[in-house]
């Protein structure tokens, strides 16, 4: 099967790679397409996202090299769109709505970037409630699919990367659930995201299979996304994410096809 992926970095966020050399790895290793989703510019922290000042530039590129390629590969301008950043409408082909960060006491957590961050927050921010956090995790995941309507929604459940929070637990299940149900009501498209197995992080891709199984429930599209920051991790553990959607039941994925996602029969 010859893989898609929306969601790659590149050096106009926090990616190693050039667009180009992304470009040409995903030929070499015969993708279907490929979109770039670079971080979009967030004012509480300008250590890892595009500057606004570079968006003409990176969608000046991109644009360059789907004309360059276009007998080759289908080349995708998108973002990943932070809940923190501003909803102007840029003139992306897709957007990935993501949450990054939880705001707490006025202080603003990065929530996926460093173990320590995340128990800081919830000591400093939450007086010691990991639940807290995520009820207000989840608020803004909810909240950012309502007010920016986007094609897919980014890593779901990224709030458990460090196996901090109790993902396991009754109480953490049925705070989630509810968040996603009301989630899909605002966008029928999610990713499974592959990004924490290629970094070290973890063996299995967001959402966990409970979540990902409610969502083969409620009927929401699926997207196979590796999140790369490196060329090589491009289709990063892309079979496993196969079979995650098998397990939970779907038989078709789906891929970006000029504005269109279409569905691939996976059975
Ligand atoms: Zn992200
Ligand atoms: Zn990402």
């Amino acid at each position: 099967m010859r893989f898609s992926n929306l969601h790659a970095h590149s050096v106009f966020s926090d990616g190693v790679n050039t667009l180009r050399e992304n470009v040409e790895c995903a030929i070499s290793k015969e993708m279907l397409s490929l979109g770039f989703s670079d971080h979009s510019y967030t004012a509480c922290d300008e250590s890892y996202c595009m500057m606004p000042r570079d968006y003409d530039r990176y969608l000046t590129e991109i644009f360059a090299l789907k004309s360059e390629f276009c007998d080759t590969l289908p080349i995708y301008a998108g973002i990943e769109q932070d809940y923190y950043s501003d909803r102007a409408d840029y003139g992306f082909d897709y957007i990935i709505a993501s949450v990054h960060y939880v705001k707490a006491k006025g202080k603003y957590y990065a929530v996926d970037h460093m173990a320590t961050i995340q128990r800081e927050c919830i000591s400093d921010g939450f007086g010691g409630n990991v639940m807290d956090m995520v009820r207000s995790y989840y608020a803004s995941v909810v909240e950012h699919a309502y007010l920016t309507r986007p094609s897919v929604i980014g890593h779901f459940d990224v709030i458990t990367k460090f196996g901090i929070v109790p993902e396991h637990s009754d109480e953490y299940l049925r705070v989630a659930t509810e968040a996603l149900r009301e989630t899909a009501r605002y966008c029928s498209v999610f990713e499974i995201n592959t990004g924490a197995i290629s970094r070290g992080y973890g063996t299995e891709p967001y959402p966990a299979m409970p979540l990902l199984s409610e969502l083969r429930a409620l009927d929401v599209k699926i997207v196979i996304n590796s999140d790369s920051h490196a060329k090589e991790n491009l289709d990063s553990s892309f079979d496993l994410a196969l079979k995650c959607a098998v397990n939970a039941g779907y038989d078709s994925i789906h891929v970006f096809d000029n504005g269109v996602f279409k569905p691939v029969s996976i059975k």
